[in-house]
C-alpha cells in the first residue's frame, strides 16, 4: 500500500465515497470546489454506482440529497459557507424532520476571508439550526469524521455538519487509498415509506420534532464527551493556563507552543456543537485562564457557561476577526502566557522575518480580470456606451473584477445585481434620478438566483439593462457546467440543456438580444438599443446576453483568429489603455514612457486595439508585409 499526497478536499470526497454515500451534490464555491469533482474520481476509481450532480444551487442541492436520505441512502451536499445561506431553509427543517440515511452537510468556511463576501462560521449556523457539527484539523481527520458524522447521523436520524475551512480545504498531505476501504456491498435495498407526522409535519407535530430535536442534542453531546474526537494533549504538564483549540487552530497551537519552548495542556475539540460539556467542564476547571483558539468566530467560547477566567474571541484577546494565522496564534500565546508568569522563548527567527517581509515597500498587485477576457471587452463598451454617470450593479463571480473598471458599483449576494437594479430604479423613480442603471450578472449566476429577481422586476415595471456575462461555465470556480451546458458533472451528456435567451423571454422580458462582446463595435450598438427601450413608452427591462467563451475554457475561438498587436513608437505613456482597458499584458514602463506589450501574456484578442484613442495600438502586420 504506498501513500499519496491528497488534497483536503479530496480527502473528504475519498471518506465521502468510502463510507457509502450514494446520493452527492454540490454547488461550486472557494474553498469547497474540489470536493464533488474528487468524489466523480474516487466512485470512478471503487466503481461506486454514486449519483453526483452539480446543482443549480445550494438548496436545490441540499434537497436532493436530503431526498436520498429519506429514501434511506447515505447522502452528502457540499458547497462554501455563504451557500449555506441559500440552503438555509431546508437546513433548518431538516434538522427538526431528522433523516433515514446518514445525511451529511459540508459548508467549506474561509476564514480570512480568502474569497467570500463574510467570514461567517457556519458552526454558529448550525448552532442555530441545532445540527451537530464535525470540525477536522487535518485532511486525515476530515476522511475519517466523515465515518464518524454518518455514524451519529444515523443513530440519532440527525442530519450533521462536517466544517472544513480553507487551509484544511487546500492542505496537501500523505494519505493511504488503495485498499484502504471495505468491499462496496453495492447500493442497499431501501424505500421511502409515507410517515405524514415526520415528513409533513405540521405545526403540532413540528412542536413535538422539536422536543425530540432537543432531546437527541442533550443525548450526543453525553456521546461526545466520550469520543476519541475530543481529546487531551500535554495533558500531564500542568500549570495555570489551559488552550481548548478546535479545527485548524489546534495544530497551530502546537506549532507556537514548540516555538515558545513551553508545554501547556490542549484539549482538541473535534465536535464544536454540541459541546460535549462534561468533558469542557471538567478541563475547565483546573485552570486559572483559559485561551480558546477556533475560526472563524466564537462558538465553543459562546457555549461555556462560565466565562470569567476564558480569553477568546469575544473580549478580543484573540482577535475578533480574521485568520489565526501562525503568527496570530504565536502573538497571542506569548501575551497570555507571559503576564501568566511563564518563561517564553523570545519571537522565533522566521517570524521576525516575516515582520521583515511585511515591512518590505512591495508594489500592490490587485487582481484582475485574464488577458483576453471577454468580459472585459463587454465592461469597456458599457463604460464607452453609458459612460461614469450610470449606475452599475455587479455580481458574484470572476466579473465582480469589473470594479477595477469603474463598471461595478455594487455586489452584495448571488443574484443581487438584478434586485439591487431593480430597487435603485424603484428609489431613483422617488427621487427623479434618471441615471442609466446597467447590471451585470454571470451566467451561472443567473441560473443559480437571477431568474426569480428577474420576474420580480418585469412584473414590478422596473427599468434597466440587464447584461448576462455568458462564458458557457462557471470559471470562478474551475469551470463546473451549468444547466445550459451540454454536459453533467462527471463529463457525460446532458439530457436537456436550457437556453438562457429563452428562459429570459420566459421570464416576461421583451427585448432580449444575444451579441458577442468581442464585436465592440455591434456590442455598442446593441447596448445603446438595449438604453432606448428601457426608455421607450412601451418599453421596460432590456437584457443583452455577452456571449463569448471563457479564454480559459475553451481556447478556440481566439486560436482560429488571432489578432496579434503591436503599440506603434508614438505611444507617449499616457496611462488610457492601461487604466481604461486593463488588460495585464499591457505593461507601463518604470520610467513611464510609454506602454509595451508583454508577449509572454498577451494572448493576441485584438480587443485592446480600440483601448488607445490616438490609435497607436495597431494590428501586427505579418513579417512578410513589412518590406
Ligand atoms: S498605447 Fe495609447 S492609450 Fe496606451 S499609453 Fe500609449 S498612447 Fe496612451
Ligand atoms: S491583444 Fe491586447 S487585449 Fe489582447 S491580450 Fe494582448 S495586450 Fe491584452
Amino acid at each position: 500500500m504506498n501513500s499519496q499526497p491528497v488534497l483536503g478536499n479530496e480527502a473528504i470526497a475519498i471518506g465521502i465515497v468510502e463510507q457509502g454515500c450514494r446520493v452527492v451534490t454540490a454547488y461550486p464555491g472557494t474553498p469547497s470546489s474540489e470536493i464533488l469533482a474528487g468524489v466523480i474520481k474516487h466512485k470512478k476509481r471503487l466503481e461506486r454506482e454514486v449519483y453526483t450532480e452539480w446543482s443549480i444551487n445550494e438548496k436545490v442541492a441540499f434537497e436532493i440529497a436530503l431526498a436520498a436520505s429519506w429514501t434511506g441512502l447515505r447522502a452528502a451536499v457540499a458547497m462554501k459557507q455563504v451557500g449555506l445561506n441559500v440552503a438555509s431553509d431546508p437546513l433548518f427543517s431538516a434538522a427538526y424532520t431528522g433523516v433515514r440515511g446518514g445525511f451529511i452537510i459540508i459548508p467549506a468556511d474561509d476564514p480570512g476571508p480568502h474569497s467570500s463576501q463574510t467570514e461567517q462560521d457556519s458552526r454558529l449556523m448550525a448552532l442555530v439550526a441545532k445540527i451537530p457539527v464535525f470540525d477536522p484539523s487535518t485532511p486525515a481527520e476530515a476522511r475519517e469524521m466523515v465515518k464518524d458524522a454518518l455514524t451519529i447521523s444515523e443513530r440519532y436520524k440527525i442530519p450533521v455538519i462536517l466544517r472544513p475551512t480553507t487551509r484544511l480545504c487546500h492542505a496537501v498531505q500523505s494519505l493511504f487509498i488503495d485498499g484502504a476501504h471495505s468491499p462496496d456491498a453495492g447500493v442497499p435495498s431501501v424505500k421511502f415509506h409515507r410517515d405524514p407526522p415526520r415528513w409533513t409535519a405540521t405545526p403540532k407535530f413540528r412542536n413535538l420534532l422539536h422536543f425530540e430535536l432537543n432531546q437527541k442534542l442533550i443525548d450526543i453531546a453525553d456521546e461526545f464527551s466520550d469520543s476519541p474526537l475530543n481529546y487531551m494533549f500535554e495533558a500531564s504538564s500542568g500549570g495555570t493556563v489551559g488552550i481548548i483549540a478546535s479545527g485548524v487552530a489546534f495544530h497551530t497551537a502546537q506549532q507556537a507552543l514548540h516555538e515558545l519552548g513551553v508545554q501547556v495542556p490542549i484539549l482538541k475539540i473535534g465536535t464544536p456543537f454540541p459541546l460535549p460539556q462534561k468533558l469542557v467542564n471538567a478541563f475547565c476547571t483546573q485552570f486559572e485562564t483559559l485561551i480558546i483558539l477556533e475560526e472563524p468566530d466564537a462558538c465553543i467560547e459562546l457555549q461555556i457557561p462560565d466565562r470569567n477566567h476564558v480569553k477568546g474571541r469575544l473580549d478580543g484577546i484573540v482577535p475578533g476577526s480574521g485568520e489565526l494565522t501562525p503568527e496570530v496564534v504565536f502573538s497571542v500565546l506569548n501575551e497570555v502566557l507571559s503576564e501568566a508568569g511563564y518563561q517564553v522563548n523570545p519571537s522565533p527567527e522566521d517570524l521576525e522575518l516575516a515582520a521583515l517581509i511585511k515591512a518590505l515597500p512591495l508594489p500592490v498587485k490587485p487582481p484582475r480580470l485574464c488577458p483576453g477576457c471577454s468580459h472585459r471587452s463587454a465592461f469597456y463598451s458599457m463604460k464607452r456606451t453609458f459612460g461614469p454617470g450610470a449606475i452599475y450593479p455587479g455580481d458574484i463571480g470572476c466579473y465582480t473584477l469589473g470594479m477595477n473598471l469603474r463598471a461595478v458599483d455594487t455586489f452584495v449576494d448571488m443574484g443581487a445585481s438584478i434586485t439591487m437594479a431593480n430597487g435603485f430604479f424603484q428609489a431613483n423613480r422617488l427621487v427623479k434620478d434618471e441615471r442609466p442603471i446597467v447590471a451585470t450578472i454571470g451566467d451561472s449566476t443567473f441560473l443559480h438566483s437571477g431568474i426569480a429577481p428577474l420576474i420580480n422586476a418585469v412584473h414590478t415595471g422596473a427599468r434597466f439593462v440587464l447584461i448576462i456575462l455568458d462564458n458557457h461555465t462557471t470559471a470562478m470556480t474551475g469551470f463546473q457546467p451549468t444547466s445550459a451546458n451540454d454536459h453533467l458533472a462527471d463529463g457525460s451528456e446532458a439530457p436537456r440543456k436550457v437556453s438562457i435567451p429563452d428562459l429570459v423571454r420566459s421570464c416576461g422580458v421583451e427585448y432580449v438580444n444575444v451579441s458577442d462582446p468581442y464585436d465592440q463595435e455591434n456590442f455598442t450598438r446593441i447596448l445603446k438599443e438595449a438604453q432606448a427601450h428601457t426608455r421607450a413608452p412601451d418599453g421596460g427591462i432590456a437584457v443583452v446576453i455577452a456571449e463569448r467563451p471563457c479564454r480559459l475554457y475553451d481556447q478556440s475561438p481566439i486560436l482560429e483568429h488571432p489578432i496579434p498587436v503591436v503599440i506603434t513608437e508614438e505611444c507617449d505613456g499616457c496611462r488610457y489603455c492601461t487604466e481604461a482597458f486593463e488588460c495585464p499584458a499591457l505593461i507601463l514602463r518604470p520610467d513611464g514612457s510609454r506602454v509595451d506589450i508583454d508577449y509572454n501574456i498577451c494572448v493576441e484578442c485584438g480587443q485592446c486595439i480600440d483601448a488607445c484613442y490616438k490609435g497607436f495600438i495597431v494590428p501586427k502586420l505579418p513579417e512578410s508585409s513589412r518590406a
